[in-house]
């Protein structure tokens, strides 16, 4: 059987703990066979042409999270090795014979597509709702991803994508750009004052979007200066920067983070938060920060218990939380589309030569992956795409 590279974890060979990154290894060329499985007939081979490197991924290669969700599907599959990624853009090469007359792919359309493969079938897929799907999988998590030159895909994921609207480096950050939009639409912005906690770069493409969707102040709060300083660039107002110190309590809010919000707004603290970077610490930081009356969206994700001390004043202070998952398949992507197509914003323009660097050092070429240089690269930059 033919065979290609492809950026892996062997659960059983590298093991969870013992091991860390992506280890790239041998896998098999993706066919289709709809005489041995009869779902190759709604499914694509696609030829990868950039993938994205998402703050999932980073979780994946320290092994802080999605342990249980990877060792659970693999055990269900009856299988060890679990192919990573899930942000793509690309050429379809092959198409299984419904899949035209079903979605209207073909051979060689360019796509994008949802990293989540809903099952169609449960209540919320029913309504509309996809996701929130009962059994949803998600890409180079649940089920094999798309760090290989070829994949197999189901082509309902797929979103049919112009190079001459979008150029492909960001096409192929349209998931996560996607949830950007998900969130910084889950409730009205206009007029508000935000802080979004975790400037990464869901953090960074947030910033660009609350720009265009009226919020009136943007607090970008981070650990990193660096990050910072593109927040600001993209168009933050004012910048926090966590100093990382003992905590009698490591999940407790940060008192000078909390105080600076409330100078930037007059005492009453910000209208909404967004809480974008995961740790326990930064969600009491956003509760804390918000306003009586106000917003939390969350979208951080990390596994484990947390704690939220005085849980009381969640309700006392009648805030709202929002939990962002995924994108809305597909209104969600239309709006993204939308947003990336308008070049008068500066969107795309922004995320290209602020967040991108236009290119320097945040583009890996596929065949040259070296463990040691992309963590380097991957501690140096925000965003990173492979080459194929
Ligand atoms: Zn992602
Ligand atoms: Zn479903």
């Amino acid at each position: 059987m033919a065979s290609i590279q492809g950026l892996t974890l062997d659960i059983e060979k590298d093991g969870w703990d013992r091991s860390r990154g992506f280890i790239k290894r041998e896998i098999p060329m993706p066919l289709l066979n709809e005489r041995e499985n009869s779902l190759d007939a709604i499914s694509v081979i696609m030829k990868v042409s950039f993938a994205g490197v998402c703050g999932s991924d980073r979780g994946i290669w320290n092994r802080v999270s999605f342990k249980d969700m990877v060792h659970d599907s693999l055990k269900k599959e009856g299988k060890t090795i679990r192919i990573l990624g899930h942000e793509f853009t690309g050429e379809v090469v092959e198409a299984g014979s419904m899949v035209k007359m079903l979605y209207d792919i073909k051979k060689g359309d360019l796509v994008s597509g949802d990293s989540h493969v809903t099952c169609g079938k449960c209540f919320q897929c029913h309504i509309g709702e996809s996701h929130v799907c009962q059994d949803d999988k998600i890409l180079g998590i649940s089920i094999d991803g798309i760090f290989a030159p070829y994949v197999k895909i189901p082509a309902k994921n797929l979103w049919i994508v112009d190079p001459n609207r979008v150029r492909p480096e960001i096409s192929a950050m349209y998931d996560p750009f996607g949830n950007a939009v998900h969130a910084t639409t889950a409730t009205d912005f206009r007029g508000q004052r935000v802080a979004v906690f975790g400037c990464g770069p869901i953090g960074m493409f947030s910033i660009l979007l609350l720009r265009s969707f009226g919020a009136v102040k943007i607090i970008g709060v981070d650990i990193s200066p660096a990050n910072l300083e593109i927040a600001k660039a993209l168009g933050a107002h004012e910048t926090i920067l966590i100093q990382q110190k003992q905590k009698k309590n490591p999940y407790d809010a940060d008192p000078e983070v909390v105080s600076r919000m409330m100078d930037l707004t007059y005492g009453k603290g910000v209208d909404i938060s967004m809480e974008m970077a995961g740790p326990n610490a930064s969600l009491n930081n956003s509760i804390e920060s918000t306003r009586r009356g106000g917003h939390v969206i969350l979208f951080g994700l990390k596994d484990g218990d947390f704690t939220i001390p005085k849980f009381s004043r969640v309700i006392v202070k009648g805030l709202t939380l929002h939990s962002i998952i995924g994108r809305r398949i597909f209104s969600t992507w239309q709006t993204a589309q939308r947003m990336l197509s308008d070049r008068s914003n500066g969107i795309q323009d922004k995320m290209w030569s602020i967040i991108m660097k236009s290119g320097q050092g945040t583009i890996i070429p596929f065949a040259d992956y070296a463990p040691e240089t992309f963590e380097k690269a991957m501690n140096a930059h925000p965003k990173l795409l492979f080459k194929f």
